[in-house]
């Protein structure tokens, strides 16, 4: 198993700490080539807009596509959520393929981040530290999606959609890896046929 990391802008460096902790190879991907060589794909937190239009630029907007359609494991943290949803509220170029709308910058300035503890569907063990940092909240979601996490007020933080998984914070920012585990566990990357 390779897992690669979208490197084009962001906090792609803490996920492959974050790999290399727990023994799983990585490969930065910048360029389509790059997703030639790797079995799933973790997008970053950052700043979607940037992700965007690095993308375009790059010619990774249908490669990515193409790699989703094609049953492999994504996952997006924070701006890589943003980069994966359907609707974000605005114009901005995204991949647009997980069923959700999103709202960006929900929980306010980079002041008011904060760290609560989460229960998240398929990750045992007790509550697991969930940091937002200018995160987005998934303000709905279409009928595939499975909603894995909410905070106490019912905000959606993390939700499935056969091969996607989106969370609005940061697993990558901590030392608890048991997100990354379920991301890449057999139980996550068995393709979901509907
Ligand atoms: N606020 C950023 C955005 O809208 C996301 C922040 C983050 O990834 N920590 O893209």
């Amino acid at each position: 198993m390779i897992a690669g990391v979208l490197a084009l802008q962001g906090d792609f460096a803490e996920h492959i700490a974050v790999l290399d902790r727990i023994g799983v190879a990585s490969v930065e991907v910048r360029l389509p080539r790059d997703l030639e060589r790797v079995d799933a794909l973790i997008m970053p937190g950052g700043e979607s807009t940037t992700f965007g239009k690095l993308a375009v630029r790059w010619g990774m907007i249908e490669p990515i596509c193409a790699f989703i359609q094609a049953g492999k494991p994504v996952w997006g943290t924070c701006a890589g959520l943003i980069f994966l949803a359907r609707d974000v509220g605005r114009d901005q170029p995204t991949l647009g393929m997980m069923d959700i709308k999103v709202r960006r910058n929900a929980f306010g300035r980079q002041a008011d981040s904060f760290t609560m503890g989460l229960h998240i569907v398929g990750v045992p063990g007790g509550p697991y530290p969930g940091v937002f940092i200018r995160a987005p909240l998934i303000e709905s979601v279409g009928s595939d999606v499975e909603v894995l996490c909410t905070l106490p007020d019912g905000t959606i933080v993390a939700a499935r959609q056969g091969n996607m998984l989106a969370t609005s914070f940061h697993p990558e920012l901590t030392r608890d890896a048991r997100v990354h585990e379920f991301f890449l566990s057999t139980e996550f990357t068995r393709v979901q046929t509907r």
